[in-house]
């Protein structure tokens, strides 16, 4: 099937270190269908070096390597980048898996593997990586969003409402922050299930419906504004002097 996605992620380059070349040419060809590019290093010695010089977003590490083995290589990688690794390991070597781990691999996959997986597991991981850094990011700034009449706390998980407490799901709570952290900004649905769910995938745009509809419930109907066909914006309460009130047709 022709890949389709309009919401390819931008693009990325995964290291392979492999040291049987007809498998690292599988594992690279996989990669390259799914529209990253890929390096191939045969040995733990040119991966360290590979690994410095390409600055991949993704390594995928054999433990039985020569020159150097995974296990030193991707301590060697990670000490020098932190960069997500995923390690291959052979059947059972439950050890390698322990080792693997403790080095800083993110995860492992066993010897043989189905290819498809190995690359469901690499867009797993780079999906972690990318919330990791976004949640990260909105903790730096986590300051009280203060509107007035709503107030929402970040850091608390808590939202108020003229000065009353208003219960939201994990889910609603983490829509409506995303939206008031910038204000009558419009946010495609896409996007929002991208930063929300953790979810790249159009065809769940209706459950951002849904968790609209339930905060509009708790919140009013004004808070947050349809963008038709396109997404939600985030509506500051009106200042209470109530002299702007706009009529909103819907
Ligand atoms: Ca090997």
């Amino acid at each position: 099937m022709l890949n389709t996605s309009s919401h390819q992620s931008t693009a990325r380059t995964i290291l392979v270190v492999e040291d049987e070349p007809d498998l690292a040419t599988a594992i690279a060809q996989r990669i390259t269908a799914n529209g990253w590019t890929a390096r191939v290093a045969s040995d733990g010695a040119s991966a360290v070096r590979a690994a410095k010089q390409l600055k991949p977003d993704l390594v995928i590490m054999d433990v039985m390597l020569p020159v150097m083995d995974g296990i030193e290589a991707t301590k060697r990688i990670i000490a020098e980048r932190p960069v997500p690794v995923l390690m291959l390991t052979a059947r059972d070597a439950e050890s390698d898996k322990v080792m693997g781990l403790g080095a800083g691999a993110d995860d492992y996959m066993t010897k043989p593997f189905s290819p498809r997986e190995l690359i469901a597991r690499c867009e797993a991981l780079l999906r972690r990586v990318e919330r990791a850094t976004i949640i990260a990011k909105n903790m730096e700034n986590e300051k009280v969003l203060d509107f007035g009449s709503l107030v929402i706390d970040p850091r608390q998980r808590i939202v108020t409402l003229n000065g009353e407490q208003v219960h939201l799901t994990p889910t609603e709570f983490d829509l409506l922050a995303t939206l008031a952290r910038k204000p009558k900004t419009v946010f495609k649905r896409e996007k929002l299930l991208e930063e929300v769910w953790d979810w790249p995938d159009a065809s769940g745009t209706r459950t951002v419906d849904s968790h609209v509809k339930a905060l509009r419930h708790k919140l009013g109907s004004q808070m947050i504004r349809t963008a038709h066909g396109v997404g939600y914006a985030f509506e500051p309460p009106e200042s209470d002097d109530d002299t702007a009130t706009e009529s909103e047709t819907r």
